[in-house]
């Protein structure tokens, strides 16, 4: 079974702690699921090109997974500029890209992909 299992890690920045971490997202039927969150310096980052990952679909969280190592957050907000990952850690309606600097209005993540390249 296991052998089968594709997986990914995709980097997500805290805008809490304004750190990177790792998350590990596993294939399934519907989509992505999430299940991992670990703490990883950004050489570490560049070293394991955790940030060149690409992910199409839907993503979700495990009931395992035990949210942002940093904050606790357990969902995502993706850029709408440069698709990467962000804490959902706000009730504030326009968040601002940890990785760009963007700004932007807080909208559902509908699947249209997560683009974790370029440096940390
Ligand atoms: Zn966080
Ligand atoms: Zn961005």
């Amino acid at each position: 079974m296991y052998s089968n299992i594709e997986a990914k890690v995709a980097l997500a920045k805290c805008r809490e702690s304004r750190k990177a971490y790792g998350v590990r997202f596993e294939k399934t039927s519907i989509g992505w699921m999430y299940n991992w969150a670990f703490t990883l310096s950004e050489d570490r980052a560049k070293a394991e090109k955790y940030g060149t990952t690409k992910l199409k679909g839907v993503i979700y969280p495990d009931d395992e997974y035990p949210g942002c190592p940093y904050c606790g957050a357990r969902s995502f907000v993706v850029c709408g500029t440069c698709g990467k990952l962000n804490c959902n850690n706000t009730d504030e309606k326009v968040v601002t890209c940890e990785w760009c600097g963007a700004k932007g209005e807080l909208t559902d993540y509908e699947g249209d992909g997560i683009d974790s390249s370029g440096d940390v």
